[in-house]
């Protein structure tokens, strides 16, 4: 029986990188049924919230979906869609893998890593307020149920995959409280997996090291905020935006989305990299247990890059469709 799987076209270059998507999934004879949910601009054009309640309740009954980037409107009062649906769908864990890609050129051979960013709490909570007409107060909320949860979730990971080692990020030594809080679950949580190597860092040294010793790195997990800017990075390491997938999860709802977001200002013009979501699509079948198709498609990129067809950030000609044509053609 196919899979039922909610999609988002989302916006700007949104839907020509869901065009390549199906382009490749097609080709691939992968069984899944999409289910189009409304959600984005185009919401909030007809009047309604940018992600309507009736999307909401269909992705928590197909408990699946895959989503293109969406904009964020500028203005008062506007709320992001992509944090909207995170704390709506209790999305806790957003899931970053980097590694290096045949053909994907950059100083980091041989990287390797699985970040985990907490998703639902610390300034991302958004809670915020003038407290006087000039001092504006931000709120970083960290509960020790929200890290436990991201921080086990890390661990658990490691232990299935065969990961080894677990670093815990943060900056309790300047945030005593809330990151004093985090790193403190994750000291509790670790004595749990002996048979992983766990320590922590400060998050700006991580990000030193990083870039010098990105070899000895495994999973890294942090909150939200250090997680967004972390994967950034990471995302940079492994050949830049158009590249990194990533997976949110939660307890009842998964929902798979590139790092990267709506590139206005590429809209219409078949040039960006379609990889990212292609790749979130794949992590997505291998949650659904379609591992022969992940690995086909996978395989099929791979040796699409090997012969040097690429997108304009990789450094080379390929459009947006030409690129997931050429992905199609080398499909076993
Ligand atoms: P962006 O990620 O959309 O683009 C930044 C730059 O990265 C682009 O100008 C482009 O040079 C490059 N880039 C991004 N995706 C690429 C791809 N697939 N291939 C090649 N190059 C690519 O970030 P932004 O310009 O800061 O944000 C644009 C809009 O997207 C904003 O409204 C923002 O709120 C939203 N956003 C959404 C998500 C999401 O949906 N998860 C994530 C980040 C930003």
């Amino acid at each position: 029986m196919a899979h039922k799987v909610a999609l988002i076209r989302g916006d700007g270059v949104g839907p020509e990188l869901v065009g390549a998507v199906e382009t490749v999934f097609k080709a691939a004879n992968v069984n899944i049924d999409w289910v189009e949910v409304e959600a984005g601009l185009k919401c909030v054009e007809a009047g309604k919230p940018i992600v309507p309640e009736e999307t909401i309740a269909q992705i928590k009954e197909l408990g699946i979906g895959l989503k293109a980037p969406m904009t964020t409107p500028i203005g008062k009062g506007s709320v992001s869609p992509n944090v909207t649906l995170r704390k709506k769908l209790d999305l806790y864990a957003c899931v970053r893998p980097v590694y290096s890609l045949p053909g994907v050129k950059t100083p980091f051979d041989g990287l390797d890593i699985v970040i985990f960013r907490e998703n639902t709490e610390d300034l991302y909570a958004q809670i915020e307020y003038m407290a006087t007409p000039t001092v504006a107060h931000s709120v970083k909320l960290i509960s020790e149920f929200g890290c436990e949860r991201i921080i086990r979730a890390a661990f658990e990971y490691a232990r299935k995959n065969g990961r080894k080692k677990v670093v815990g990020v943060h900056k309790a030594n300047i945030m005593k409280i809330g990151d004093g809080l985090f790193l403190k679950t994750f000291n509790r949580i670790k004595e749990e997996y002996p048979e992983i190597e766990a320590w922590d860092n400060i998050v700006d040294n991580q990000c030193m090291q990083l870039v010098t010793r990105w070899k000895i790195y495994d999973v890294l997990v942090m909150p939200n905020l250090y997680g967004d800017i972390v994967s950034d990075l990471a995302a940079g390491m492994m050949g830049g935006l158009g590249v990194a997938p990533g997976a949110n999860y939660g307890t009842k709802c998964a929902l798979f989305e590139a790092v990267h977001g709506s590139a206005p200002k590429y809209t219409g013009m078949n040039k960006v990299n379609p990889m990212a979501l292609l790749l979130s699509g794949t992590l997505m079948l291998e949650h659904l247990g379609e591992n022969e198709a992940k690995a086909n498609i996978e395989g099929a990129l791979r040796a699409t890059l090997e012969k040097g067809i690429k997108t304009y950030d990789l450094g080379g000609d390929a459009t947006t469709s030409g690129f997931a044509e050429a992905i199609a053609s080398e499909l076993k």
